[in-house]
C-alpha cells in the first residue's frame, strides 16, 4: 500500500506568498534539486533532500 507524505497547511507546489501554483525546474537530476518559481510574484525557492 502506498502512502504519501502530506504537509498539512503548506502545499510545496503553491506560492506561500500569493498562493499561485509554482512552476518547477529540475536543477540537478541526481540530487533531486528542484527550483520552484512563481510567475506571479517572482518568488523562487529550491528544494533538496536533507
Ligand atoms: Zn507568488
Amino acid at each position: 500500500m502506498l502512502t504519501r507524505m502530506k504537509v498539512p497547511g503548506a502545499d510545496p507546489r503553491r506560492c506561500p506568498t500569493c498562493g499561485d501554483p509554482l512552476t518547477f525546474e529540475i536543477l540537478d537530476d541526481e540530487r533531486f534539486l528542484v527550483a520552484w518559481s512563481c510567475v506571479n510574484c517572482g518568488l523562487i525557492r529550491t528544494t533538496e533532500p536533507v
